[in-house]
């Protein structure tokens, strides 16, 4: 389909040398593409403006996805503390840690809704006995769930429990419905991998249906457009899907794709992590902004 790339538009390599490259977000502020290596527990920052990348941090206790806040800090996932966490500046503290008693699995990517909410998923790669993500551990409440955790309250919930491993996760614009993919269908069950839209209801989820199988290989990150529509990480490609979850577009990548971001001072930057690499390629699409800043009280 034509209109969706730039005139031209072709896909740059920016950077090589990640094991397992996740967890894009654009820095608007330094014009920067921040992003996990998560089984190199470190995070990079590729600088738009140079077109070089240098080491942000290390020792991270292997972050992956992240997001921006309403303030425009980072919030980003931790498997190794089994946590979500905020970086405002370098600084790193704690958002919520456990559920009902128990910890966390790995959470693993992230959203903030326009009222600040931080809504991520909890799936397991974090604490596999292989230790490659994430130190070996124990599941404490035996689920994989999506969470919504209100700061403002403390209070976090479950609001999605149907899925095996819930991985990446985007609002529609009107934040009406949220996407989340489930990367455990096909890992667990062999099915094909697809991505499931839940009506938003508030602090709650509630009807929920799959609006699309992604093949070939699993469907990680995600990120809906102002349009609407769903850019998709696969195996082979970035997928762009209608709402109703029609393939619009296939823009092939030579690596396995994790997640993806737009970004640049435009906005219509794709940003793409694919296993060792970093890409970019110049779209005619933006990220979906939030429906209104409203701020927490
Ligand atoms: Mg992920």
């Amino acid at each position: 389909m034509a209109g969706l790339l730039a005139v031209g538009a072709v896909l740059e390599r920016l950077y090589t040398g990640t094991v397992w490259g996740e967890g894009p977000v654009w820095l608007r502020g330094t014009s920067r593409l921040r992003w996990s290596d998560v089984p190199g527990d470190r995070i990079l920052e590729y600088d738009a403006r140079t077109g070089g990348t240098s080491v942000y941090a290390t020792g991270v206790e292997y972050v992956n996805g992240r997001t921006v806040d309403l303030r425009g800090d980072v919030v980003q996932c931790s498997h190794g503390r089994r946590r979500v966490e905020r970086d405002a500046g370098g600084r790193v503290t704690g958002i919520v840690d456990r559920w009902a008693g128990g910890r966390f699995n790995s959470p693993n990517d992230v959203v903030v809704a326009a009222d600040g909410a931080v809504w991520f998923t909890d799936p397991p790669y974090g604490i596999h006995e292989s230790g490659r993500e994430g130190h070996p551990g124990e599941p404490d409440y035996g689920g994989c769930f999506v969470f919504r955790y209100d700061e403002r309250t403390g209070v976090a919930e479950p609001v999605v429990t149907d899925m095996v491993h819930p991985n990446g996760l985007a609002f529609s614009p009107d934040e009406s419905v949220l996407f989340v993919s489930d990367t455990g269908h096909l890992q667990v069950h062999g099915a094909p991998a697809h991505i499931r839209a839940y009506d938003v209801a508030g602090d709650r989820c509630t009807a929920g249906r799959v609006v699309a199988e992604v093949r070939p290989g699993a469907t990680d990150g995600l990120r809906v457009d102002d349009r609407g529509r769903i850019w998709s990480s696969s195996a082979d490609s970035v997928q762009v899907l209608s709402p109703a979850g029609e393939v619009l577009q296939r823009i092939p990548v030579p690596e396995v794709v994790s997640n993806l971001c737009f970004g640049g001072d435009d906005g219509t930057d794709l940003y793409v992590t694919a296993t060792t690499s970093l890409y970019r390629i110049r779209t005619t699409a933006r990220a979906a902004s939030r429906p209104s800043a409203r701020p927490s009280a």
